[in-house]
């Protein structure tokens, strides 16, 4: 999602001429897109403003902007103790970017947009004109890129105890279907093969403030958007698992071009703190969800997200996510220490658990799974795969990298190839994070 941000605030900054530098002593403009999910996260803007002062100080035209979720949470402190930045912008406001830039430059104060509004819309998709493109001299919406990520709605609203986006991206909103497929033709007529939609909860798109169904919902969505010609692969992501509907795991079935690979955040093993999170499903009616998805797609790939040491995780709670591990075997997991975090509801909560212990559960739960997804990359072995082309292998050695309609990364030899072509890779070696390979 903060992805997809920037590269909107970029694509802003290029029609107000603006040109992308790679030496930070040649910016006029600095845009820091921030994420405050992770604690660590937010440490690392602190201390990037640290090193960014004295850039403002040899050179104090240099307009410094915080955008996103941090910029929303910490607009009265980055105000109050960060003197070197002039632009503050919460996650709705990042429109706004171009007005800002051109106002802090004129007016030389603090530029402060963090305003939410349940009624937040997404501005309706323009692409650049070629005027921009040409001036540019270097088309930074078309053709460069065969994959895009599209953002179908904004906000979430789940209040999952341990999380702030509810608080720093507001309520639900959702782009209606013309604009998701007016924007995702247009990057298919130029040259984009591959779209990930993107939102804190696809499964609620189309429904309204009210939870009234305001525009089509998901499946239908998915049905319109792989309809377009010249998409090849659609994916989306992130899902939350109480509103994974039947309708949308027949999809998998139904829609050629949906790619088999679900992310589906589990969080924890253990039902007393799945209830503790506020995640309003059992790890039972998870199961079954997710032996649905592969009924429907035996060859799915299942990823899942981890917060290990939930205030008041017991040992038998870190069991049993151990044991979910073992159960659903899942191909990939994103795993993560609990940290407080400013807002959320679990800051308040009794029976932190002590840093060590975090940090060995994190160490048991990652090796656990290191194991579990060496072995299931194993399992391609042998077989023969549909890999996108992604470019040449980051290795230097040669190869091309790609990755499989299950969203698994392959590295190949290959005769010159262009990304976004298709090549069927029989699989010569599974290995822990990618697949080796030779062009069938
Ligand atoms: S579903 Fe929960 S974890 Fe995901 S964005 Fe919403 S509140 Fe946060």
């Amino acid at each position: 999602m903060n992805e997809r941000d920037s590269e909107i605030m970029g694509q802003l900054l290029a029609a107000a001429n603006y040109i992308p530098t790679g030496d930070i002593k040649q910016a006029d403009v600095i845009v820091i897109n921030t994420c405050s999910i992770r604690e660590k996260a937010e440490q690392k803007v602190y201390s990037l403003l640290g090193r960014l002062k004295n850039l403002k100080k040899n050179k104090p035209s240099l307009i410094i902007s915080v955008a996103g979720c941090v910029a929303q949470q910490e607009a009265e402190r980055l105000q109050a103790r960060m003197p070197q930045v002039d632009i503050v912008l919460g996650p709705q406001q990042i429109y706004k970017l171009p007005e800002l830039v051109a106002k802090a430059g004129k007016r030389g104060k603090l530029q402060l947009a963090v305003d939410q509004s349940p009624n937040f819309a997404i501005p309706r998709y323009s692409p650049p004109s070629p005027a921009v493109i040409n001036k540019k001299g270097d088309d930074i919406e078309a053709g460069q890129f065969f994959k895009k990520f599209v953002t179908i709605m904004q906000g979430c609203n789940n209040f999952c105890t341990y999380c702030v986006v509810p608080y720093t991206r507001g309520r639900e909103t959702s782009r209606s279907p013309e604009d998701v497929i007016a924007e995702i033709s247009h990057h298919a007529r130029h040259g984009v093969k591959e779209v990930t939609l993107l939102g804190q909860n696809v499964n609620s798109y189309g429904v309204s403030s009210k939870g009234r169904l305001k525009y089509v919902p998901f499946p239908e969505l998915l049905k319109q958007v792989s309809a377009i010609d010249g998409i090849k692969r659609v994916r989306f992501t992130t899902s939350h698992p109480k509103d994974l509907s039947p309708e949308l795991i027949k999809c998998f079935a139904a829609i050629e071009k949906l790619c088999p690979h679900f992310h589906l955040p589990v969080q924890s093993g253990s039902n007393r703190i799945l209830k503790k999170m506020n995640r309003k499903y059992t790890i039972e009616q998870y199961l079954e969800k997710a032996d649905a998805l592969l009924q429907m797609r035996p060859d799915i790939a299942l990823t899942t997200d981890i917060i290990v040491g939930f205030p008041g995780e017991k040992d038998e709670d870190f069991e049993a996510t151990l044991k979910l591990l073992e159960k659903i075997r899942f191909h990939g997991a994103f795993s993560f220490k609990y940290s407080d975090r400013p807002q959320a509801k679990s800051v308040g909560f009794d029976n932190k658990i002590d840093e060590h212990i975090k940090a060995e559960r994190l160490r048991i739960l990652q090796e656990r799974q290191n194991d579990i997804s060496l072995l299931r990359n194993k399992e391609y072995e042998g077989s023969v795969q549909l890999v996108m082309v992604e470019g040449k292998s980051k290795s230097g050695d040669g190869q091309y990298s790609g990755r499989t309609m299950s969203n698994i990364i392959v590295n190949f030899e290959a005769p010159a190839l262009t990304p976004g072509q298709e090549v069927f890779v029989k699989i010569t070696e599974g290995l822990l994070h990618s697949l080796r390979g030779i062009v069938a």
